[in-house]
């Protein structure tokens, strides 16, 4: 009998998180096995972790143009983001206000709701508009004397829209206040360049880049006050205590350096395996709309809102069929909630709950995108049932804007 082969499955979920590359593996092995000494030891088994912590510490500030000496190993991007916070309001004397904006992750904005809370912390919560950008009036309008930190993202997670950190790091420091970036998104799919960004903390995390999980880290620019979030011991030069995670660190530092070599290679490849991916939705579903600021995001990322359809449906189906995406709401208490970003950005309530987002990483290759364009009608058919009436809605729109379209409609 003839064997079947298996379907390889589309992973078009890389905002979550990136496959472990082989090679990155393969330089945590050694710590996980044979190596076993602490890098603080003076005697000979902390040498080769000592080492690669070093090696590693090079390769993330490498990544993002910092020093070594800058660089903080952390449990991840939440971790960083944190300490970040934290310490800038430990070190701010006389300033207890933070400015951020109100698509930041979790990581930053349930911290933030929790110190309003519990320690009457004043959080100005920017908006943005319909493409996900920041109202930069109101931003200017919430820095002032009393602002320790204003904490914007680099990149959005759902959208893939890129944020002016240049110019806001410039008008925190304007008004006195320290300035934290989330690069947790753009770390290794777009230039971060820190010589450029006059930010004083900025967070990132192996598993977005084909590093391991757990592990990452917050870039402290020399010369800022720094007031440590874990306490203890010395590691990190005080600035992190605790025995350090030495193989994930050694699979950061290798994630890091095949980053930096992939954004100069593939960035191109990446953003027109995207394109194409936009393109073949546009003609399959004329009333698709892309989510986010297309003029200026992220090269992997494609939020779509598909207008009167239940997302969330529809990536279980697609889920069924090999293609996995992620969506823009959530189960709470019961019932369907769209995401705080996209309730943000104001979406009209048809395509508040269609929204699917597919990211992508150097391992998809074109057949990828084909197969989740020939995923997609499949799964709409099952979702929406044998559906005369959405084909009719679908072709009279499609004869009033004939394919091939140049692009996907734009939220205004
Ligand atoms: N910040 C952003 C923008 C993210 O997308 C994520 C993860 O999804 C995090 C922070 C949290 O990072 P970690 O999973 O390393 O804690």
């Amino acid at each position: 009998m003839l064997q079947k082969t298996p379907v390889r499955p589309v992973y078009l979920d890389a905002n979550a998180t990136t496959r472990l590359d082989p090679l990155a593996l393969e330089a945590m092995l050694p710590f996980l096995k044979g190596e076993f000494g602490n890098p603080s030891s003076l005697h000979g088994h902390g040498q080769p972790a000592k080492a690669v912590l070093g090696r590693a510490r090079a390769a993330v500030a490498a990544l993002i143009g910092a020093e070594e000496s800058e660089i903080v190993f952390t449990s991840g991007g939440t971790e960083a983001n944190n300490a970040a916070i934290l310490s800038a309001l430990a070190t701010q004397e006389g300033r207890d206000e933070i400015v951020t904006s109100a698509v930041e992750h979790p990581a930053v904005l349930a911290l933030c709701a929790h110190l309003a809370q519990s320690r009457g912390i004043k959080v100005h919560v920017i908006p943005v508009d319909g493409c996900g950008r920041l109202d930069m009036e109101a931003y200017r309008a919430a820095l002032g004397p009393k602002t320790a930190l204003a904490s914007i993202m680099w990149a959005n997670n759902e959208t893939g829209t890129l944020f002016p950190v240049e110019e806001l790091a410039d008008l925190a420091h304007e008004a006195g206040a320290l300035f934290h970036t989330d690069a947790v998104q753009a770390a290794g799919r777009v230039p971060v360049r820190l010589s450029a960004v006059a930010a004083d903390f900025l967070s990132l995390s192996a598993h977005k880049f084909h590093g391991p999980k757990g592990v990452g880290a917050l870039f402290v620019r020399k010369g800022t006050a720094f007031s440590p979030l874990i306490r203890g011991g010395k590691q990190e030069r005080g600035r992190r205590a605790g025995t350090e995670n030495v193989a994930g660190i050694a699979g950061l530092g290798a994630a890091a350096s095949l980053a930096a070599w992939h954004l100069l290679t593939d960035s191109d490849r990446i953003a027109g395996l995207r394109d194409r991916l936009e393109a073949g939705i546009a003609e399959l579903f004329p009333h698709a709309t892309v989510l986010g600021d297309t003029s200026n995001r992220l090269p992997n990322t494609a939020s779509i809102a598909f207008d009167k359809v239940d997302g969330e449906g529809l990536l279980v189906l697609l889920a069924q069929m090999g293609v996995a995406v992620s969506g823009g709401s959530a189960c709470a208490s019961g019932m369907m909630e769209p995401s705080h970003v996209l309730k943000a950005m104001k979406l009209k309530t048809d395509l508040l709950f269609g929204a699917v987002r597919f990211s992508l990483s150097r391992d998809n290759d074109a057949e990828d995108i084909e197969r989740a364009l020939a995923a997609l009608p499949a799964a709409m058919d099952k979702l929406c049932g044998p559906t005369p009436f959405r084909r009719a809605v679908e072709e009279a729109a499609a004869a009033l804007h004939p394919a091939p379209r140049a692009s996907l409609r734009k939220v205004a």
